[in-house]
């Protein structure tokens, strides 16, 4: 192997190679670098189009578009909202900070998201609505809980953020529910650099978020509010980006699934590792991230497994920590005592390799060539 190919593999680099730089120039050239200018609503309409939704607000990113939703929702103190323990804390900290309380249930230890079965039995009279996270590339099971919402009467929001391009049944992602919030961190699969989306078929809460999202202003009387927003406006320099990276989303879904497949050949059927399920009955992975799970009768957990892969020169990152672990929760005295197993588990024993859409197939051959050497080293301890 040459020495090039020997080099630090980082866990995502995102693919900018479209119209970015001609979309970007025409910001430039017109001065409309702002969230005024027009590749903001363009973006915005393309979006909303793409998911099936009547509206779509871009916001400054995934988390605060969360935070705009749960509000718009008019979701707050004396209210509980069901979401998965294995997720970002994003999704616990919009709760938590509009005065609500999160309720946890465990994941589902094969497809890694909230497992559907445990939602029913931690609904009370004070359960305003249901979080459902896409986790890594599969779609939660949407269809029972939709059923589950509404036989109570819930509200259901959609965290859509790892999601862009995924269907469940053929629907799109982001189509589900009362509102849907989307990430364009650069490790998504269309990105901004940084930015956010908030979709929803309800005018109301299209409104709300508009409003939110921009101080609150009113049109009658500027400087004078009613209500505190914040500032998450959305600039025509990311919505510039963002065009150009949409115009790529199929192209991009289709890469990912060539990357986890390409993954999945090298790895499958490895002792002491589980990897990310190609497909469900609803769903064909897109492999937001390649994760990787290590049995506990490997006698290492991940933060080992990583370490190894750093100094080898992959690239990688833990899985999530979940939310009744956090200790900033536990400061607020929030999850007392309550133990989600598979989540801690995943926790405990996952990570994920490089999975970006700039890597090259070489490059993940190298990365699951490590890999298999590490477990190969383990096996002979
Ligand atoms: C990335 C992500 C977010 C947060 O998005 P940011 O743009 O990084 O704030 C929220 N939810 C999920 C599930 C994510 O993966």
């Amino acid at each position: 192997m040459n020495v090039e190919s020997e080099a630090f593999i980082p866990v995502n680099e995102p693919l900018l190679t479209g119209n970015e730089k001609r979309y970007l120039n025409e910001c430039i050239d017109s001065g409309w670098i702002s969230s005024e200018g027009p590749f903001v609503d363009k973006f915005e309409q393309l979006f909303a189009e793409r998911v099936n939704r009547k509206h779509a607000i871009a916001v400054s990113n995934g988390s605060v578009a969360l935070d705009a939703a749960i509000v718009a929702l008019g979701i707050g103190e004396g209210d509980e909202v069901i979401l998965p323990a294995f997720t970002i804390i994003s999704c616990a900290a919009a709760i938590v900070r509009a005065g609500a309380t999160p309720v946890l249930v465990d994941s589902d230890p094969v497809t890694w998201n909230m497992d559907v079965e445990q939602i029913e039995e931690k609904i009370t009279l004070n359960t305003k609505a249901i979080m459902a996270v896409h986790i890594y590339g599969l779609p939660v099971d949407m269809k029972p809980l939709l059923k589950l919402a509404e036989r109570h009467g819930l509200t259901v929001i959609e965290d859509a953020a790892e999601m862009h391009g995924q269907t469940y049944n053929g629907n799109p992602c982001g189509s589900f529910g009362d509102i849907s919030t989307f990430s364009f961190y650069p490790n998504k699969h269309i990105t901004t650099g940084e930015g956010g989306m908030i979709v929803t078929d309800d005018d109301h809460l299209a409104e709300r978020c508009r409003s939110l999202r921009n101080l609150c202003f009113v049109p009658e009387q500027r400087f004078v509010h009613h209500e505190l927003g914040w500032n998450f406006r959305f600039t025509n320099l990311q919505a510039a980006v963002g065009l150009a990276q949409l115009e790529r989303l199929d192209e991009f879904v289709t890469l990912k699934r060539k990357m986890g497949n390409q993954y999945t050949d090298y790895l499958a059927g490895t002792n002491g590792i589980a990897l990310p399920l190609q497909h469900t009955s609803y769903a064909r992975n897109i492999y937001w991230v390649y994760g990787i799970v290590l049995d506990e009768s490997l006698g290492v957990d991940a933060k080992w497994f990583m370490q190894q892969l750093q100094t080898r020169g992959i690239g990688n990152r833990p899985f999530f920590w979940p939310m009744h672990e956090q200790p900033v929760f536990k400061k607020m005295g929030l999850f007392g005592g309550e133990h989600y197993p598979v989540a801690e588990r995943l926790a405990r024993q996952g990570f994920y390799i490089p999975s970006g859409l700039s890597l090259q197939p070489v490059q993940i051959q190298r990365c699951a060539e490590v890999t298999l050497d590490i477990l190969d080293e383990l096996s002979l301890r």
